[in-house]
């Protein structure tokens, strides 16, 4: 099934700010906090195509992580706080971080996935030993006579 263009798609920066259908830009791309609706609900889109697994979870606090680690650690030197004072702040503010970039990162990854049509490596398109590429019996492909 060839896959429909629409004259104005958003941009994947825009998917993650609205979190709208990365075709049409105006259904909703979730039918919960993080859960994937089945098709959008304005042009009929098949979100089943959408799978980023953990990437999201993975950028997210890997990014969120450095940033908060970091002022913690610098405020750690400079002022020397006491413990508690890490204990209301730090934790906090790796929580709220990752839930509050999760569902951004997590709406541009599947915009990511549509524009660049990705889906699962295919095993078929290596071809079978001996049948293309470079199987068990070396090169299938020869040059041809106008080389
Ligand atoms: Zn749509």
């Amino acid at each position: 099934m060839a896959i429909e263009h629409f004259h104005d798609e958003p941009t994947s920066l825009e998917v993650a700010m609205r979190s709208c259908c990365p075709r049409c830009g105006e259904g909703k791309l979730f039918k919960g906090f993080l859960t994937l609706a089945d098709r959008c609900d304005r042009c009929g889109l098949d979100l089943s195509f959408a799978e980023p697994a953990d990437g999201p979870a993975f950028f997210v606090m890997t990014g969120i992580g450095i940033v908060v680690i970091a002022l913690f650690a610098w405020i750690a030197v400079v002022w020397q706080p006491p413990i508690w004072f890490h204990f209301v702040t730090v934790f906090p503010a790796l929580i709220l971080g990752c839930l509050g970039t999760l569902r951004p990162v997590k709406a541009w990854l599947v915009a990511e996935q549509y524009i660049h049509k990705a889906e699962e490596g295919q095993w078929a398109s290596l071809g079978g030993h001996g049948e293309g590429g470079f199987g068990l019996r070396g090169r299938a492909a020869e040059p041809s006579s106008e080389d």
